[in-house]
């Protein structure tokens, strides 16, 4: 009976997802594997600006119509009739991840850059993720179905280039939380690779010994994680469990690199790396093709600009700057110019695969995370790099800097993981100094501590994204 009241209730529409979308023909706009190889990704470079060209107006079109976009391009004069195409793209202010908090701050809870109100428009079904966040409450992004399906199909795409086939393990050792990156390598996974997702995620959700158990067990064949926790996993293995990471057989690591050490790695594992640049609100943006030569862009989705960080005008291709991205399919949440503060150029000539795609070089830092130290930039990054070329760190490590109350001037201290602290510490103290100072141009003080001491610290088996950089300077100092 109490079924037979309910039903008489006034029904409410239930949006359901495989009913918001005609599936083939978002299948040819924008193609999945293995047709993607086929067509778009060897596209005659013409006629990829030609269809950037048409989307990038279509993708304006929508802007204008979302409040975010109507007071920022407002306040800075813009109008809809001067940008006419690619070519007025630098005229368009850039905006920044401080723009998207104060839309937060004064629309809450999903800010004005949406183009959406649950509460008012008809109801269909939406995809609620986040930025993994170190600090404070964590920047909610909504997606669309079809905004959600275009990222899932760019997901299957990067990690077939990256070898990944049918009947394929892929053990996912991300955070399986409100950050986007670990859900959205299951349905990219699931829906466009045919291979199957293990979604063991971080230290936190199942331990590390757990993970190496179900490796070996099911046989995992290639592995999705930051790649400071799979240099943890590999020592794990190798130096506690007396096992060669080698013997496990696995295919492929597949991780956002940046400045991390890809050949240590790949000796560690004896398998490829291949490097990944995604961020919550784009997905995927640009993959390692199998020749490991730079990222192709996914042009058909992307524009991606590089621009000074200090002026944001375009630097020449090959110059470092950050990285401007345009969406080219987002009907919530579009983003035209908006500046990600990484740090990244373009690479030169053209790829052996084939593909028509430019090229990003890697992504070196974040312009947030560098630190000035007089005069100098370092970035967090960089000093990791250094300290996972020694031999007798770990590859752990921690930047603090601090002003030195006596002289007023800002410190960074490394602090670096052995093995054998009391037996290595001094010797692995000063050459790593002289290494410092030798390729970033300032000294840095070092700090030896015991292996795993830094990881509450950094949140390496813990958190979904890893800690680096503690600036303990005064605000106004920094
Ligand atoms: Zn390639």
């Amino acid at each position: 009976m109490a079924l037979a009241i309910s039903m008489t209730a006034s029904q409410p529409t239930i949006p359901r997802y495989y009913d918001a979308l005609d599936f083939p023909s978002l299948w040819k706009e924008f193609p999945p594997v293995p047709e993607f190889h086929e067509s778009v990704a060897r596209m005659p470079v013409a006629d990829l600006r030609a269809l950037q060209e048409r989307r990038f107006l279509e993708q304006m079109e929508r802007a204008w119509q979302i409040p975010f976009y109507q007071r920022h391009w407002g306040q800075a004069g813009l109008k809809p009739c001067h940008v006419k195409g690619l070519a007025d793209l630098a005229s368009i202010p850039p905006f920044s991840v401080h723009d998207l908090r104060d839309a937060l701050a004064r629309n809450p809870p999903w800010g004005d850059f949406m183009g959406i109100d649950p509460e008012r428009d008809a109801p269909i079904p939406l995809v609620l993720q986040t930025s993994g966040g170190t600090t404070g409450l964590p920047r909610p992004m909504l997606y669309s179905p079809r905004d959600r399906e275009v990222m899932n199909i760019i997901t299957g795409r990067r990690l077939y280039m990256q070898g990944v086939r049918p009947y394929d393990l892929v053990q996912v050792m991300l955070s399986l939380g409100l950050s986007n990156g670990g859900f959205l390598a299951r349905e990219g996974i699931w829906k466009y690779t045919g291979a199957v997702p293990v979604m063991t995620g971080t230290g936190a959700q199942t331990p590390t010994r757990r993970q190496i158990e179900i490796m070996q067990a099911w046989k995992t064949t290639q592995l999705a994680a930051f790649p400071a926790y799979l240099r943890h996993i590999g020592h794990v293995l190798r130096d506690e469990m007396g096992i060669d990471p080698r013997s496990l057989g696995i295919k492929g690591l597949i991780v956002h690199l940046g400045m991390d050490d890809r050949a240590e790695l790949e000796a560690l594992w004896g398998a490829p790396v291949y490097d990944t640049y995604g961020t919550n609100e784009c997905g995927s943006l640009a993959a390692d093709c199998v020749e490991r030569s730079g990222m192709h862009i996914f042009e058909d989705a992307f524009v991606l600009e590089i621009a000074d960080p200090d002026t944001l005008a375009p630097v020449a291709d090959g110059e470092r700057g950050v990285v401007l991205q345009t969406t080219l399919f987002k009907h919530f949440a579009p983003l035209v110019r908006f500046n990600s503060n990484d740090i990244s150029s373009m690479a030169p000539g053209t790829c052996a695969c084939g593909s028509t795609h430019r090229r990003l070089a890697c992504i070196y830092g974040r312009a947030d995370n560098m630190v000035k130290l007089r005069g100098t930039n370092v970035f967090p990054e960089a000093v990791g790099a250094l300290v996972g070329e020694h031999p007798r760190a770990n590859g752990e490590y921690l930047c603090v800097v601090e002003q030195d109350p006596a002289t007023g001037r800002d410190e960074m201290t490394v602090r670096v993981e052995a093995e054998r602290p009391a037996a290595d510490g001094p010797a692995l103290r000063a050459e790593l100094a002289a290494r410092f100072k030798e390729a970033l141009g300032v000294k840095l003080a070092v700090e030896v501590v015991a292996a795993g001491m830094l990881d509450p610290l950094t949140g390496l088996s813990s958190a979904s994204k890893v800690r680096r950089l503690i600036d303990n300077r005064p605000k106004e100092a920094k």
